[in-house]
Parts: structure tokens; sequence; C-alpha cells
């Protein structure tokens, strides 16, 4: 079957079953069905054939109608978070050419380009009386959707996920780790990040309702608290980073959410003290720690975390590979994978592509970056990164990236920033920045200005939380910017 038909099965089944519930809203799977067929009928009649479409907003319903109607009338997706800086919406529509944009947050006034943009709001009068007709939709190789990514050069990376990339990972995730039929998952990570995709599919492809974890409540300690044992969730779908928020309410545990069954990790390190604490919290659920990059489609690899597991290993381990996949490792200890959810690549960008992917007996294989260690029956553990990529809250980040637009800033001459760990985890950024000439009178004042103007360029976990600055950047002995021997210096030994 294909993503779309897994989910309308259940508007043919259950059509007053819940797709997804927030705090003011529920909407059935039968809304979910003609919302998007209606909304794809103008897509297949307004939009040229293929061309990719962004969807902008938040965690809203109607983000997942604007998916599945690009889905359902052959058009790629990609999801931008209505906050994201208008620099790096310009740098996306630059790469992505798109054709079309649904917003359904406000589209930000200010943004340069020619592309149409429809609100959803004002299509929605109009929609109900749109014919139901047979449509295109997205399959085989064909890209499904698109998330963009932190690049080394400042430009933001389209890792292209086609439907059968996608149906690899459902399939798998459905599969390994007891997720059944009419749960509750929570959704809480935005969607631009592909996190997002692991509570999105699986819930609505096994029937199940999604329950977004809006910022608004998420920034609210209090609310957050009352929220959580109302929801009844059965799968928690997070980063280890807001499991740590969550834990430091002493009432977070079985006895207040008996509900909750399974939880499910990705994104970044989960550290071993937060696994044995929410052991400890939630004897009753099964806790999984999952890996994968963006260009494998969310994860392909998973473990139960148990108290037996974490007595042998002193990191978390990361996980036995799906069946679909296989893994080796290069000399340097990288990680490559190899299997049908690998990406065939980075949008209109061939040279990344090549740096990072290429074919093995018609298979595609996708160079991680991730230095991994693999035990005897292929359990593989996580030893860190072997360029500058980052997490942080989940969120991946080139150190480059932020270099960039650093450099960018009218203040800063040169720049590097370097991360700050506490026990495998970036606590923070550093920067370390060569100011250009200016009249301010304390540093504080410089720093202040300096990341206003670059909240305008990046993302705001972009932006460094120390600046150090100096009359001028360490080199190496062969002339570079010595990040290592800063790092060194962030993280005395
Ligand atoms: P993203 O593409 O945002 O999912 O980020 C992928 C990267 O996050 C991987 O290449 C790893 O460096 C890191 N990562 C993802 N999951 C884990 C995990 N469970 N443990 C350690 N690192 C992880």
């Amino acid at each position: 079957m294909t993503i779309i038909e897994q989910i309308e099965q259940w508007a043919q089944k259950d059509p007053d079953r819940l797709a997804y519930q927030s705090e003011s809203e529920s909407f059935t799977y039968q809304t979910l069905q003609d919302q998007s067929q209606q909304l794809a009928y103008y897509l297949q009649n307004n939009v040229p054939a293929k061309a990719p479409i962004i969807v902008f907003g938040e965690l809203e319903f109607e983000m997942l109608v604007g998916f599945l109607a690009a889905a359902k009338s052959g058009h790629a997706y990609i999801p931008i978070e209505s906050t994201t800086p208008i620099e790096r919406i310009q740098l996306i529509l630059e790469v992505a050419q798109p054709a079309f944009v649904l917003s359904v947050s406000e589209w930000p006034v200010g943004v340069k380009s020619d592309v149409p943009v429809l609100s959803y709001w004002k299509m929605k009068e109009k929609m109900e009386n749109f014919p139901v007709v047979s449509l295109q939709s997205v399959i085989g190789d064909e890209n499904y959707y698109i998330i963009f990514t932190s690049g080394t050069t400042g430009v933001p990376k389209g890792v292209q996920i086609s439907h059968d990339n996608l149906v690899s990972f459902v399939s798998w995730d459905l599969s390994a780790f007891g997720i059944k039929e009419e749960m509750r998952f929570l959704s809480q990570a935005p969607y631009s990040f592909d996190l997002s995709v692991m509570s999105i599919y699986p819930a609505l492809c096994s029937g199940g309702t999604l329950v977004p974890m809006e910022k608004r409540i998420i920034n609210d300690f209090k609310t957050l608290f009352a929220f959580l044992p109302t929801l009844s969730l059965d799968i928690w779908v997070s980063t280890p980073s807001f499991m740590e928020i969550c834990l430091m309410e002493k009432n977070f545990d079985g006895a207040h959410i008996p509900s909750l069954k399974v939880f499910q990790f990705c994104g970044e390190e989960l550290p071993r003290k937060t696994a044995l604490e929410l052991i400890r919290r939630f004897p009753q659920s099964k806790i999984f720690n999952t890996y994968g990059p963006t260009e494998a489609t969310v994860a392909v690899s998973g473990v139960e975390v148990t108290e037996a597991l974490l007595e042998e290993f002193d990191r978390v381990p990361i996980g036995y590979v799906k069946e679909d996949t296989e893994v080796r490792l290069t000399a340097d200890h990288e990680l490559l994978i190899k299997g049908p959810s690998v990406s065939k690549g980075y949008l209109n960008n061939p040279e990344k592509t090549q740096a990072a992917f290429f074919k093995e007996e018609g298979t595609r294989v996708y160079r991680t970056g991730d230095a991994v260690t693999i035990t005897e029956d292929g359990l593989l553990l996580y030893e860190g990164r072997i360029d500058f990529q980052v997490k942080l809250h989940g969120y991946r980040i080139e150190l480059e990236d932020i270099d960039h637009h650093l450099e960018q800033v009218s203040y800063v001459q040169q720049a590097v920033v370097v991360p700050k760990y506490q026990q495998h985890k970036v606590q923070q950024l550093v920067a370390y920045v060569v100011a250009a000439e200016n009249s301010f009178e304390k540093e504080f004042q410089l720093t202040k200005v300096i990341k206003e103007e670059l909240a305008e360029r990046v993302m705001d976990y972009m932006i460094p939380q120390r600046f150090i600055y100096m009359d001028q950047l360490p080199l190496t002995t062969n002339g570079k910017i010595d990040r290592k021997g800063l790092i060194a210096e962030v993280n005395p030994a």
C-alpha cells in the first residue's frame, strides 16, 4: 500500500476516529481525507506538475492537510517553520525553486520572490465546492518531502525523501516498537525537523491520533505539566533534550501518566543518566533509543533501553540496524548506511550530493559523518562526529554555517564557533570573534547588536550564548583557523 492508501483506509474503516487532537481542536480521519482531497484538486490544477511546494506554519492540523494534499497531487512538500528568519527562507527558496507556497501561518511580507503564495484560510471556503476527481499521487522514487538542514557553506541543504524511502522507514517503525492501532502519539518536534516524521506517519498509517505539543505550552512549565497528564498519550516521541525538561517535574512519572507505554527517542545522544531516570520513573513502559540522519529517513537503528543494557555500556547504544538496511565502517570508523531508506541526495546540489552519497550494486549509500563501533552481534555504539556538526536540543547545526552568517554581521570581521560540552552533550555555543571597528563602550553592548543582527539570518537555536572577543583568531601550522584548539580550550580535559 502507498502511504496515502495506508492513511485513507482509516477514513473508510472508522471515519469519525480522531487523526489529530490539540488543546482546542479535534479532526477526524474523514476530515483529513476530505480537506486534503479538496486542496489536492486545487494543487493539481494550479501548480506545475511535480514541482515542490512549501508548506509554512507550525504544528497546525492544516499543515498536515497541506502535506497530504501535496503528496496526493504528485508534489513534494517542504515544511518551513513560521519562526524561520527571512534570510533563511530566502536561501531555501533559491535552492528549492518551489512552484508554490501554502501558508498556514502568515507568510512574511519581507520575502523577495515571485513564487505564488496562497493562504490556506483564504482557500478554505472555496475548497468545499471542489469536485472529487482522481489524482496522481507521489509514488516510487519520486520525492515525497524535502527537509532542509544546516549546510557548512551557510546555505541549507534540502534532503530529498522519496515515497519509497518513507515506506521503508514507516514499515520498520510500525513493527519494531510495539505500536498498535489507535494509539495516541506525542507530536512535539517542529515539522521542519525530521523527528516529526516519526510521529506523523506511524500515527496516521496505524489509525492513531496525533497530539501536538505547541511551543506556547512547552515554554510555560506550569501549563505543560498541567496539560501532560490530560493527553492520554500512549507513545512519546521526542528528543532526549525535551525529555530532560519534563523530568524536572517530579510528578512526571508512570503513576501520574499511566497511559504512556512507549518512549521513542531520536535525533541526539540519549544521556545514560536520563535513560536511568526514565526507567525509574516509568518502570512499566518500554524505552527505545533510535538513531539515524535525515538523509536515511529519520532513523535506521533502534534498541530497547533496559537496566541490563545500561550496565553493559557506559554510553547508551544506538541500536540494531533495521532489516532492509546494511551498515559498515570506513577505516576511520565513519558509519556508512546502505539501503532503501537512503535519500537520492540534496536538492539541486550535485556537489554536496556527490560528496555524501554513492551507489553500490544499484543501492544508495550515505556517509553519515558519525564515528561508530559495531559489537559482534551488530549493536551500534556512537562515538561522536568526525566533522564539525553538532546537536543542540536535538537540532542539527554545522558550526561552519554559524561562522558564515556571523561573518556577514556588520560588527564582525572574523568568527569561529565552538561547542562547550558536558558529558557528550552540547551545553553552549561559544563564538570567538574578531570585531570590526565600533564605538561600543562595553562588550555586552556589542554582543547584543551582533546577536540581533545574527537573528535575522539564522534560526534562534544557532545563536551562540557566549561571545569572546580576540584581536586575532589562533591559526594551525598550515594557516587555518584552529577550531580544534579552541574546542580544547573551551572543554579542558
Ligand atoms: P538529523 O539529521 O537532524 O536527524 O541528525 C542526524 C545526526 O544526529 C546523526 O548523524 C547523529 O550525529 C545524531 N544522532 C541522531 N540520533 C542519535 C542518537 N540516538 N544518539 C547519538 N546521536 C544521534
